[in-house]
């Protein structure tokens, strides 16, 4: 079995320090660099050195790998460095817009994938594609969203994500949601009460201590309504994705957005 080189940027983070150990408990991955402002706390780095820099981590230690939850003002130039050494990047750092994954992707070499996702929580991608399903047949629907207080863009990246999904989905079908009161009925002092408007469709963002990641989707239709929720109380959840994700980009090209697309 050969072993997949990764470096982590934002590994003193609290996603870094939950993929620090994923990857030691797997025997198919290695940590080579650790890239953060600080060092990540309780040596769960192993052997791997901390760098400042992305640059200089990829000089001294190259990786196969470039995993990435840092920030939204700090990814950009993150995928931009690894693209350009021919390193596989594996995104989980929400706030980028499509237009600039789109310009991002382009700059991947033949032969190196940039591999964006949105959630790695297998549930949250099924929520996502059951979201898909049930827009064809119930188009009014509105999305809740709910993270920890230290989030640092709103909405969510899965909820714009789910958003999209739905949009998509409505339009394949010419499915219209029914007209609802917007921002136009909000009272006056009390803007953003009915949400920000995503791909047409409704999301309120929550920010709570306590909360990890949550996504609560609410369907309505004459005479009933379906909610469809995910709940990721624990980073573990996360894992398998990331890793799922680390063993598959080797053999892909180019922008790729979404675990669905590696789950077989
Ligand atoms: P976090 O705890 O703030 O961790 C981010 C780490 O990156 C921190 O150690 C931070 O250092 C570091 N960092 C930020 N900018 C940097 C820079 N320019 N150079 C070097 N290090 C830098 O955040 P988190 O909760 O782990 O989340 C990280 C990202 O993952 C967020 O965008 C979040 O939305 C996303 N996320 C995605 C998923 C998914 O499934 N796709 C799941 C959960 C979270 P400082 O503390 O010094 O700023």
């Amino acid at each position: 079995m050969s072993t997949i080189r990764v470096a982590l940027a934002g590994a003193a983070g609290r996603m870094g320090q939950a993929c620090c150990a994923a990857f030691a408990a797997a025997d198919d991955i290695e940590l080579v660099a650790c890239v953060d402002r600080r060092v990540v706390a309780g040596g769960a780095q192993g052997d791997a050195p901390t760098f400042e820099l992305l640059t200089e981590a990829l000089e001294q230690t190259p990786p196969d790998v470039l995993v990435d939850f840092t920030a939204p003002d700090a990814v950009e130039a993150n995928i931009r460095t690894a693209l350009a050494a021919g390193v596989d990047c594996v995104v989980g750092t929400t706030g980028l817009s499509a237009d600039t994954l789109t310009e991002l992707g382009a700059l991947a070499p033949e032969g190196t994938c940039l591999f964006v996702a949105p959630n790695f929580a297998i549930g949250a991608v099924l929520l996502m594609q059951f979201c898909a399903q049930a827009a064809r047949y119930m188009p009014d629907v509105e999305i809740i969203e709910l993270h920890h207080n230290q989030k640092k863009d709103a909405p969510s990246g899965t909820a714009l994500r789910t958003a999209e999904l739905i949009a998509a989905s409505r339009a394949a079908v010419g499915a219209t949601p029914q007209p609802a009161p917007g921002a136009e009925s909000e009272l006056s002092g009390y803007e953003g009460a009915r949400g920000a408007l995503c791909e047409g469709v409704p999301v309120h963002s929550v920010r709570l201590p306590g909360l990890v990641a949550h996504q609560e989707v609410i369907f309505g239709g004459p005479g009933q309504t379906l909610t469809l929720r995910h709940d990721a109380p624990d980073r573990a959840s996360f894992m398998p994705g990331v890793l799922l994700a680390c063993r598959s980009v080797g053999a892909r090209s180019g922008l790729i957005i979404g675990l669905e697309n590696f789950m077989e």
